[in-house]
C-alpha cells in the first residue's frame, strides 16, 4: 500500500482492526467484516481502534458525549444514555457492599430518559450516524422487538430511513414515545421466529440501495452498547469486579468486554478484567450448552433441539437468537475463555421471581431480559460465585417500560407489509 498500511492515513479518529489476522482498514464504506477472514472457521469480528486512548466524555448531551470512544464524527444531540447508580436496598438484600446498577430506561427521579427503555437505543443512534456518514442509502435489520423499538425511535429523531423486519409475536413491542414521522417503513414475518426475521433482511439487505445493518459485526452497534461500561466506570472509578448480563445475541457483553480492555489501556481505571457473569434463559440456551461442554461450535441438534418450541416458552423473548457471535474469533467463546466461568440457566420462575425482588427493592419496574440477569445474581450470591465486598455491576438492560406506559403516550407503529414466512422465500 502506498501511504500506510491499507491506505490509512495519519490523524484518522480510528481504525478498524481484525481481531483474527490483525489486518487494519480505514472504515470509510461502513465495513463489517475483514477480507480475509470472513467465512467458515476463519470468521472474524473486527473492532474500532481509537486515537485517543484516554477516556474522556464530550460537552454533548446523552450518549454521545462518549463520541471519542465511538465510531461517528457527529455528535447530535439526545437524551438518550444509561445511568449507574450504587444500589443500597437490593445490595442490602443479597447481602453485598459494592453493587451498582447500570440501568437502561425511564426512570424520571434517576435521570434516565431512555424513553424506548431499554439499551439497545445506544446501538441504534451511533449506528445509524455511523451508516449516514458512510453516505448509506437505507438501512435494513432485523429485530425481535426491543432493537426494532429503537432503531425506529432513532430514526425518528435522526430523520434517516429504516426497514425494520419483525416476527409478527415481537409485533407489540414496535411502539414509540411519540408520533413516528414516516421514515420508518415496518416488515411484518407471520408464523416466523427473529432468526427468521434476520434471514429475511440478510436477503432483502442485498437489494438495490439497501444495506445489511450488520448486527454484532457492526462496531457502531458494539460501541454503543459499551457506553453501558463507560458510564459504569466513571461511577465507579474503575471496571468492576464482575459483570453481571443476560444474553440473547451476546453483543451486549462483547460491547462491555471490549470497553474494558479501553478502560484498562487508559490506566486509570484498573488492571484486571471483570469476570463475566453472563445469563441466558432456559430452555431455550444455546450458549449455555455449548460453554458448558466448553465448545467453540454450537450445535443446533444438540444445544437448541426444537429451538421454536423452545422459544415459545421463554420469559424473555428478546433472548432468542439462534446466530449468535459466539464461535467467530472475538466472540463469546473467546470472551468466556479469556474472563468467564459459568453461564447460567435461568428458569422461567426465577426470572420471575428475581423481578419481584428487583421491583420490591429498587422501586423501578424492569424488563424480563433484565429479570434474568438478576436472577443470575441471585443465584451467583446464594453458591458463593461472588464475595461480600466484591464491586458488581449488574446490567438491568431494560425498564421502566410499565412506568412510561402510564405516565406518556405511546404510539403504536403500524406494519407497511405482513408477509407469510412460508412465502418470504418465494418473495426474496
Ligand atoms: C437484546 C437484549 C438483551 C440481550 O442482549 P444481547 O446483546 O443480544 O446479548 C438483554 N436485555 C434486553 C432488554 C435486550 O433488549
Ligand atoms: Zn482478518
Amino acid at each position: 500500500m502506498s501511504f500506510c498500511e491499507n491506505g490509512i492515513t495519519h490523524g484518522e479518529k480510528y481504525i478498524l482492526r481484525c481481531v483474527g489476522c490483525g489486518r487494519a482498514y480505514s472504515d470509510e464504506h461502513y465495513r463489517l467484516k475483514c477480507e480475509t477472514c470472513n467465512s467458515g472457521d476463519c470468521d472474524s469480528l473486527i473492532r474500532a481502534e481509537y486515537t485517543e486512548k484516554k477516556f474522556r466524555i464530550s460537552e454533548s448531551r446523552g450518549l454521545f458525549k462518549y463520541a471519542s470512544w465511538l465510531p461517528v464524527k457527529e455528535e447530535p444531540d439526545t437524551g438518550s444514555s444509561p445511568i449507574t447508580y450504587k444500589s443500597r436496598n437490593l445490595a442490602r438484600y443479597l447481602g453485598l457492599k459494592n453493587l451498582y446498577v447500570g440501568f437502561s430506561g425511564y426512570w424520571p427521579e434517576r435521570k434516565a430518559e431512555t424513553q424506548t427503555c431499554t439499551f439497545k437505543e445506544y446501538e441504534a443512534f451511533p449506528t445509524l450516524v455511523r451508516f449516514k456518514e458512510a453516505k448509506g442509502n437505507t438501512l435494513v435489520l432485523a429485530s425481535a422487538g426491543n432493537t426494532g423499538r429503537a432503531f425506529a425511535y432513532a430514526s425518528d429523531i435522526l430523520d434517516i430511513p429504516v426497514i425494520i423486519v419483525v416476527p409478527q409475536s415481537a409485533l407489540h413491542h414496535m411502539w414509540l414515545p411519540q408520533k413516528p414521522k414516516g421514515k420508518i417503513s415496518l416488515i411484518c414475518l407471520k408464523n416466523a421466529d427473529y432468526s427468521d426475521a434476520i434471514e429475511f433482511a440478510d436477503r432483502m439487505a442485498k437489494e438495490e440501495g439497501l444495506c445489511q445493518e450488520g448486527g454484532a459485526r457492526n462496531v457502531a452497534r458494539r460501541d454503543g452498547l459499551g457506553v453501558v461500561m463507560l458510564e459504569g466506570a466513571r461511577q465507579m472509578k474503575c471496571v468492576p469486579d464482575h459483570y453481571f448480563q443476560s444474553i440473547g445475541s451476546g453483543t451486549g457483553a462483547l460491547s462491555a468486554w471490549e470497553a474494558c480492555q479501553r478502560l484498562i489501556e487508559d490506566g486509570r481505571y484498573g488492571q484486571r478484567l471483570p469476570v463475566f457473569q453472563l445469563s441466558q434463559n432456559l430452555p431455550f440456551s444455546p450458549m449455555y450448552y455449548a460453554w458448558r461442554e466448553k465448545r467453540r461450535k454450537i450445535i443446533p441438534q444438540k444445544d437448541m433441539p426444537d429451538a421454536k418450541a423452545q422459544i415459545e416458552k421463554l420469559y424473555a423473548k428478546v433472548l432468542s437468537n439462534r446466530l449468535p457471535p459466539y464461535s467467530i474469533k472475538g466472540g463469546i467463546f473467546d470472551l468466556l475463555k479469556k474472563c468467564g466461568k459459568n453461564i447460567f440457566a435461568i428458569t422461567v420462575d426465577e426470572a420471575k421471581e428475581a423481578k419481584d425482588i428487583f421491583e420490591s427493592e429498587e422501586k423501578i419496574d424492569i424488563v424480563p431480559a433484565a429479570a434474568v440477569a438478576v436472577a443470575s445474581l441471585i443465584k451467583a450470591v446464594k453458591f458463593k460465585k461472588v464475595s461480600e465486598k466484591d464491586r458488581i455491576f449488574l446490567n438491568i438492560t431494560g425498564g421502566g417500560e410499565e412506568r412510561l406506559k402510564k405516565e406518556r403516550e405511546i404510539h403504536i407503529i403500524k406494519p407497511s407489509k405482513y408477509i407469510e414466512n412460508t412465502e418470504a422465500g418465494k418473495i426474496l
